[in-house]
């Protein structure tokens, strides 16, 4: 099924792209065996996941040791943080202050340090820098915000990281530091490179990038030390125990391999419309304000203020209009509480509650912009 075409909320949901179903089929009609059997079906569903496990390694960079398919982005964060806290149990973990929810609360569980982001919710980095001690084990910072669409410069954090590595070298210092990025919301127009990024540990999800919901996996380059977080048969190189989906595993990496093969289309067609959709938005009042940054940002994502609104009213307003917009992110919407991202940008709790996060997708076309603002044009005249 394709989105309505006032559909805003990529970030929350993509459809399944036809191709993704067309992958799986196959998989769920004949290839139910268990890849841990022995026998001749057993082995080629092995074959089948081996194969699979290839296909996402080479769109990462990297050897198919080091993916760990998981249930989800959600599970994938929490076996970076946990598999490497538990493995360095005297350590700490820097993590950013406009991480997923995923991230942040599973860090809680240990020493935690927020590196502050600025107004447009960029880490700051000087700050960043001054939270790392000895004993830091991870610093865990997004590649791009599922709220705002800010791009976090993760070279520049994994050179900060090289330098730190050094000092410790030389202060023969053992405690290793490692840098994790989720990368859940990238994908779709980011490069996803794990040795030209810099990091150690990337998580990528299913479910934003017209794949499956609840797959994901973790990418976990070579001599890192990480507790297992689910224990049983030792599938997923004993980090992840539970018998291989493998239709799922299929509709996740065919979705990564198109998301990457399109991704500079789709960022030169979302750009434009993103910039019309921003110029068109600001004529409409000039109390409008644009969060995020205006440069390094992903281009489906526009979030504005408009102050003196309730956004919850506002995406009531605009649902009858057949136009479907965010809050915040879908997991923080279902709480009263405002978003924690925007709150770290600056924004007093007044304006977090008028803000509005809009995202597009493969199904946004003209039209789609055309609706969205004569829709947020009628409103502003009624409200
Ligand atoms: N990380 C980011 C940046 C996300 O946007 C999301 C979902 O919104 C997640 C992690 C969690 O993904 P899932 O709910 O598929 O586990």
């Amino acid at each position: 099924m394709s989105a309505p075409i006032g559909y805003f909320d990529y970030a929350a949901a993509t459809p399944l792209d036809k191709n993704v179903i067309a992958s799986m089929l196959p998989v769920m009609n004949g290839q139910f065996f268990n890849p841990s059997s022995s026998h001749k079906l057993g082995r080629a569903a092995k074959a089948e996941l081996d194969l699979q496990r290839k296909k996402a390694a080479e769109l990462l960079g990297v050897k198919p040791i080091n993916i760990v398919f998981t249930a989800g982005a959600s599970e994938a964060n929490n076996l970076a943080i946990s598999g490497v806290m538990q493995a360095h149990p005297n350590g700490n973990v820097i993590v950013s202050a406009v991480e997923h929810e995923s991230v942040m609360a599973v860090s809680q569980k240990y020493d935690v340090r927020v590196a502050p982001v600025d107004e447009r919710g960029l880490v700051i980095l000087e700050e960043l820098e001054k939270l790392i001690d000895e004993q830091t084990a991870l610093v865990s910072v997004m590649y791009a915000n599922n709220e705002v669409g800010t791009i976090q410069p993760l070279r520049r954090i994994s050179q900060m990281l090289e330098v730190v590595r050094a000092t410790r070298k030389d202060h023969k210092n053992t405690q290793p530091i490692y840098l994790h990025t989720d990368a859940t919301q990238a994908v779709n127009y980011l490069d996803v490179h794990a040795h030209r990024l810099g990091v150690d540990l990337m998580t990528i999800g299913g479910g934003k990038i017209y794949g499956p919901k609840q797959t994901g996996l973790l990418c976990v380059l070579g001599g890192i030390s990480l507790t297992p977080q689910v224990y049983g048969g030792g599938q997923e190189w004993g980090y992840r125990s539970g018998t291989e989906n493998l239709a799922q595993i299929t509709g996740l990496v065919q979705a990564m391999a198109q998301s990457q093969a399109l991704r500079n289309t789709e960022v030169d067609r979302l750009r434009i419309l993103q910039h019309q959709t921003i110029k068109r938005i600001r004529v409409l009042s000039p109390e409008i304000i644009v969060n995020g940054h205006l440069k390094h940002r992903l281009p489906n994502n526009i979030h504005v203020t408009l102050p003196g609104y309730d956004n919850e009213r506002l995406i009531m307003q605009l649902e009858e209009m057949g136009v479907y917009v965010a809050a915040g992110s879908a997991c923080a919407a279902s709480s009263d509480r405002p978003s924690h991202v925007l709150r770290a940008m600056g924004l007093s709790d007044e304006a977090a509650q008028s803000s509005l996060r809009i995202t597009m997708g493969r199904g946004t076309d003209e039209n789609s912009v055309e609706l969205l603002c004569s829709s947020i044009a009628e409103l502003l005249v009624k409200n």
